[in-house]
């Protein structure tokens, strides 16, 4: 299961995702971060089924957290393979086959939204229920 934690300008410079690990003991990988002086936002992966345990541990300490168990969908039939999504999107989630038709790695989506914002025909959704 993937999390986005999101921190606000207060916390940026507290050790909460240390904190977090050795308070829980839960092991997490971190897919993505951007953070700066302003606030800023980490998506990790916890292999272990305690996330509720996480969430709790990262809100006490003034972060916010989004369960990231809807991944990126696309819509077959609005869909063009243009491959406009291949070369926006952060973790290779698109590719081409050998037929030119378009694949998708959905776990490795964090949920970023650039594909979204990127297609022309609207084919894509963070949110929706059109998936491959
Ligand atoms: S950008 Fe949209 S239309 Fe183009 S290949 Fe990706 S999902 Fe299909
Ligand atoms: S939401 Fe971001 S990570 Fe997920 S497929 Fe789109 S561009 Fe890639």
């Amino acid at each position: 299961m993937k999390l986005k934690i999101s921190f606000p300008e207060e916390r940026v410079k507290s050790p909460i995702l240390s904190e977090v690990i050795l308070k829980t003991g839960i092991l997490v990988s971190i897919v993505s971060s951007r953070v700066d002086s302003k606030g800023g936002e980490i998506i990790i992966e916890v292999i272990d089924k305690s996330y509720e345990t996480i969430k709790e541990e990262f809100e006490t300490r003034g972060a916010a957290v989004t369960f990231l168990d809807t991944l990126i969908c696309r819509n077959k039939e609005e869909c063009i393979e243009c491959g406009a999504c291949i070369s926006v999107c952060p973790s290779k989630v698109f590719g081409y086959a050998q037929d030119w038709s378009l694949t998708m790695d959905t776990q490795k989506c964090i949920r970023c939204g650039l594909c979204v914002d990127m297609c022309p025909h609207q084919a894509l959704s963070i949110e929706g229920t059109e998936c491959e």
